[in-house]
């Protein structure tokens, strides 16, 4: 078994340490939350005072920290350089692409083989080990990371070269937002044309409208399989991270000089709807609640809405 270090031990990262150290390896933890580390200690981890010390003599560094800022930080202060050279060093927090190859790069640089590996699945799937990992980097940065990936997900794809994981993740992620909002609207509509909702979903969700935010992930109370939105929207993916994802994919978009109108669209919605309505902590798929007038903030209370553009202007 290996020593492994663990950086970043919130929602996501706390679980994902977890089951390292319940698969016997020896994880050495480190978080700015005293809070997080005390819950670190409770499922096996050694807590330790910093990153750097974190970092020594471990064979692997996994990092879940909230932005490439963060990413950036602790990578260029702590990680490269302070690990021993032989560690694979393995991003799992959601950033951007950009960050993603550079820090790649700087490792490269130094000696040490870098992966990015953003994952798909909440905080659930990181306490039952069941993420899916899609991970960026060379075949052997990948075959040196994956055997902690399988520990922690229950798919882990290569998804090609440096910065790849994150590209796979906000392309993804870009899908889903704009998928949420037209399953929402479709169902608001179907609504005021006088439709049962459930019966609806029986047809739609068999029929050529059928998406995973219907089928598996539908925003209506009551309808289809059991989702956030039969627990009044909590749990489940914030649309705060929503809005993270469509950032990075519209930052990303601009950077490639790609058209994505769509993804454009579902950012200036979940960004009024997280931001000026105050539904970031909610699920993402409360925003059928800022689609349907009846669902709004009561009346007087509700921002303007803002003008809705593309990518393009
Ligand atoms: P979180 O805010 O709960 O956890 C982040 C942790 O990083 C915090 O405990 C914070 O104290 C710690 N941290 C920040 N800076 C640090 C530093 N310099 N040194 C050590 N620790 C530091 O966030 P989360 O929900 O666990 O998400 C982590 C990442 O996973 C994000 O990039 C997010 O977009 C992504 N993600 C989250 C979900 C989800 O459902 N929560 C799903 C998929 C991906």
């Amino acid at each position: 078994m290996a020593r492994v270090a663990f950086i970043g031990l919130g929602n996501m990262g706390g679980g994902m340490a977890a089951n390292l150290a319940k698969a016997g390896h020896d994880v050495r933890a480190f978080d700015l939350s005293t809070e997080a580390l005390d819950r670190a200690k409770a499922k096996g981890c050694l807590v330790v005072g910093s990153a750097e010390e974190a970092v020594e003599a471990v064979e692997a560094v996994i990092t879940m920290l909230p932005a490439g800022r963060h990413v950036r930080e602790v990578y260029d202060r702590a990680v490269i350089g302070k690990a021993p050279a032989s560690a694979t060093l393995i991003d799992c927090s959601t950033i951007d692409v950009t960050t993603a190859r550079e820090e790649i790069e700087k490792a490269r640089a130094a000696g040490y083989r870098m992966v990015d590996a953003p994952v798909s699945g909440g905080i659930a799937a990181a306490d039952a080990g069941t993420l899916t990992f899609m991970v960026g980097g060379t075949e052997e940065a990948f075959k040196r990371a994956e055997p902690f990936l399988d520990i922690m997900g229950r798919a882990v794809i290569h998804a090609g070269g440096p910065g790849a994981g994150q590209a796979a993740k906000i392309c993804n992620n870009m899908l889903l937002g704009a998928s949420m909002v037209a399953t929402c609207e479709t169902f608001v509509l179907a609504q005021k044309l006088g439709l049962d909702l459930q019966t609806f979903f029986d047809i739609s969700s068999k029929a050529s409208g059928q998406c995973w935010s219907m089928t598996s992930y539908c925003p209506v109370p009551g309808v289809g399989p059991e989702t956030p939105a039969d627990r009044d929207y909590e749990g489940g993916f914030a649309a705060a991270l929503m809005l993270k994802d469509l950032r990075l994919a519209m930052e990303a978009a601009q950077d490639v000089d790609a058209y994505t109108p769509m993804g454009a669209h579902a950012e200036e919605l979940y960004a009024r709807f997280a931001e000026a309505l105050g539904g970031a902590g909610k699920d993402f798929s409360a925003i059928i609640k800022m689609i349907d007038d009846s669902w709004r903030a009561p009346a007087g209370s509700e921002a303007p809405a803002p003008p809705v553009t593309n990518s393009k202007g």
